[in-house]
């Protein structure tokens, strides 16, 4: 497994690969602009152009997260047209920094229901990637915790949306941990994390398996409730990260950690990647 984490852009994008290096990461996931505006600045080419440069010298494996206002399953048109605007300026900007993938919460169709909220993803995916170059970066659904209306809590939620969708190839999905246990996939105890397995490979399938982000839930199995926690310290455990980092149908995966900070404020992603890498081979 390719271990990183989510490291802050302040300062500017190439910013966030001192802190990687500084916390030990080998691979990196970055906000490219405000996660809660919708506006930003383009990327200028010196810009992108030293990002691509200190990623390459770093040897990092990067992707991008999207900024939380974008709802692609919104059913006000107004909400999604700005959405899928937003998302394909998204793409475009990882494009230009040459990451490969950018991870999105699929969306929340409110009280419009499930079946349209899958059609309207899609529908949006679809948009977007028309609003895009041809050969640019693709799409990883991230596994939500079903919080409110947001779809992406079951794994056919992803099927449907990407069988749904036009440009299947440029669609991927990331897995994340706590996520998914909030969902109610229980991965606490061997069988249970065979047989989320077992699944994900019979509804999703592993070759759409992009990326994990690696955190432990504060919340209970099934509260849908989305509270990241370090890891081993919520109701996960450690034993689940161990199966994760040492099952090699992962072992070429990217994978980064969205940890909450230490109590005394400091950022957990250094101790974090010490403990995932000791529980290692
Ligand atoms: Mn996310
Ligand atoms: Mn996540
Ligand atoms: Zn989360």
């Amino acid at each position: 497994m390719i271990l990183g984490a989510h490291e802050s852009i302040a300062g500017g994008v190439a910013e966030s690969i001192a802190r990687a290096e500084a916390d030990g990461c080998e691979a990196l996931q970055i906000f490219t602009k405000s996660s809660n505006r919708w506006a930003a600045k383009p990327i200028e080419a010196d810009e992108a152009a030293e990002f691509r440069g200190e990623v390459e010298r770093a040897g990092l494996s990067v992707i991008a997260h999207d900024a939380y206002l974008i709802n692609l399953a919104a059913p006000d048109d107004e909400v999604w047209e700005k959405s899928v605007a937003a998302f394909a300026h998204e793409i475009e900007r990882c494009s230009v920094l040459g990451i490969p993938w950018l991870v999105a919460h699929p969306g929340a169709p409110k009280e419009a229901g499930e079946a349209f909220g899958i059609e309207r993803i899609a529908k949006g995916l679809d948009a977007a990637f028309d609003l895009v170059a041809a050969d640019g970066a693709g799409v990883l659904l991230e596994t939500t915790a079903g919080q409110g209306s947001n779809l992406g809590w079951r794994f056919e939620h992803l099927r449907d949306i990407i069988g749904a969708a036009r440009r299947e190839a440029r669609l991927g999905v990331c897995l994340d941990t706590c996520h998914v246990f909030a969902a109610g996939y229980d991965l606490t105890t061997r069988e249970g994390y065979d047989a989320l397995w077992e699944e994900f490979g019979r509804v999703v399938g592993f070759d759409r398996l992009r990326a994990f982000h690696l955190n432990d839930s504060k919340k209970p199995l099934g509260s849908r409730v989305d509270r990241h926690h370090r890891i081993g310290e919520g109701h996960i455990g450690e034993e689940p990260f161990r199966w994760l980092v040492n099952d090699a149908r992962f072992a070429d995966i990217t994978a980064v950690l969205e940890t909450p900070p230490l109590d005394d404020g400091t950022a957990s992603f250094a101790s974090g990647l010490i403990k995932l890498r000791s529980f290692e081979g």
